[in-house]
């Protein structure tokens, strides 16, 4: 009998562990390798939000939704509680300019039939009382969700593991070896493992991996700053990100010049996740006090109730910045055996399910059910690597 590709994915995110997983269920030759431990990069270091109304009509939403629909079915497959709760989310206009802004955006969101609507400062009002009256609307789809992006990343992981994928921590991937135009395998700081198949999901690192076999690949950390407050009563009956974070998200000049935009969840456990910075500041994890003083101020703008509430701790992220926001997805022309699956930015939580699917039929079959050759890493060019940021 033909023995199974042995594939190795390197990076224990939620996309490397999402990838492992949906492998895994279809009985493929796994092996993952991670340098810290299973979420210690941007998936343990983020908001859980599963937003449909933040994602680009067209190939974006596309995805985004059929994400959507594979998270209820994970909700009861994975071992852990993923914390998956459907309740609409709203995303907030504090002005004028921004309201104009976002009719268009809806408008073009429900041409496509994304269940949308826009509302008044009265409306958003009756949605969540304890908002801003100062606010001139919303905009808001009971399609979007939250999750805990945590669970869901650890969830992946144990699931994958029950399933034979072999997971290495505390491994660090240093060189990959290739012969003839095909990866071969790679040497880590645990020793070498070979491959047939390589998957590069290290996320804001997967420039650095690229960079090991000289293909220039775009992906750079983004940094996120959270505030994390005490665990307290219900305050904010949905998830909600401002107008400007749309902006600040597709365009990096819009988020310097006019500020960037904030997000909210409260979680299961009382705790509201307050953020965040989208900065480039290298592979730089630390807080900045301007960074989160902004984030406070922004949030209690919108939400005055979290005057009387105590910030407990802060931390940050890297998100895996591409040029045109949307991930590299698929085979490299110049190394045929080597995959990306990085580059979701400030989507992956909620891309997660979907890009494990995808990967999974594509690594298997090289065919998947939906077409991503939007997403193809060749579409960069020569653009310059992910290490030099
Ligand atoms: C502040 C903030 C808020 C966010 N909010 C949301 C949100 O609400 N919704 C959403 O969908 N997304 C959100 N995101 C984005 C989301 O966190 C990322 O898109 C997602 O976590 C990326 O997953 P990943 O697996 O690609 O990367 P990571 O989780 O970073 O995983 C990559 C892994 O690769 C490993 N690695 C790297 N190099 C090597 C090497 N040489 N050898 C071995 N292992 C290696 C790293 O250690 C890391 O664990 C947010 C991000 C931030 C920072």
């Amino acid at each position: 009998m033909k023995q199974l590709p042995h594939i190795l994915i390197i990076g224990g995110g939620v996309i490397g562990t999402s990838i492992a997983y949906h492998l895994a269920k279809k009985n493929a030759r796994v092996t993952l390798i991670e340098q810290g431990d299973i979420a210690s990069g941007s998936s343990g270091a983020c908001d859980g939000l599963v937003f449909m109304q933040s994602k680009k009509p067209g190939v974006h939403l596309s995805l985004a939704m059929k994400s959507l629909e594979l998270f209820a079915a994970l909700a009861a497959e994975l071992p852990f509680d993923i914390e998956f709760r459907q309740r609409g989310g709203l995303v907030v206009i504090e002005n004028d300019t921004e309201y104009r802004a976002m009719e268009k955006f809806v408008m073009a969101q429900q041409d496509i039939g994304l269940d949308v609507r826009l509302l008044d400062t009265g409306q958003t009002l009756e949605k969540d009382p304890l908002l801003s009256p100062d606010l001139s609307g919303a905009t808001y789809s009971p399609l979007d969700a939250q999750v805990n992006p945590i669970n869901l990343t650890l969830g992946f992981a144990q699931a994958a593991r029950q399933n034979h994928v072999n997971l290495i921590t505390r491994a660090k991937v240093l060189g990959i070896q290739t012969r003839n135009s095909r990866v071969t395998g790679v040497a880590t700081t645990r020793g070498n493992f070979s491959a047939d198949i390589l998957v590069n999901a290290a996320g804001a690192m997967a420039g650095q991996i690229a960079d090991m076999l000289d293909i220039p690949m775009p992906v750079r950390p983004r940094r996120g700053q959270i505030a994390v407050t005490r665990a307290g009563r219900p305050i904010l009956g949905h998830s909600l990100i401002s107008a400007k974070y749309i902006a600040a998200k597709f365009d990096p000049a819009l988020a310097e010049d006019a500020g960037q935009g904030v997000s909210m969840e409260q979680t299961d456990n009382g705790n509201l996740l307050l953020g965040s910075t989208r900065e480039f500041a290298g592979f730089d994890k630390s807080n900045t006090i301007s960074g989160i003083r902004k984030i406070i101020r922004q949030t209690a703008e919108i939400l005055p109730a979290l005057k009387q509430v105590q910030i407990i701790r802060t931390f940050a992220g890297l998100r895996p910045y591409t040029p045109d926001g949307l991930p590299a997805l698929g085979p490299t022309g110049s190394l045929p055996n080597f995959f990306m699956a990085a580059g979701h930015e400030g989507d992956g939580i909620a891309l997660s399910p979907v890009t494990g699917h995808l990967m999974a039929d594509l690594l298997l079959t090289g065919k998947t059910d939906i077409p991503i050759d939007a997403f193809s890493p060749d579409r960069f060019g020569s653009e310059q690597g992910g290490a030099h940021v």
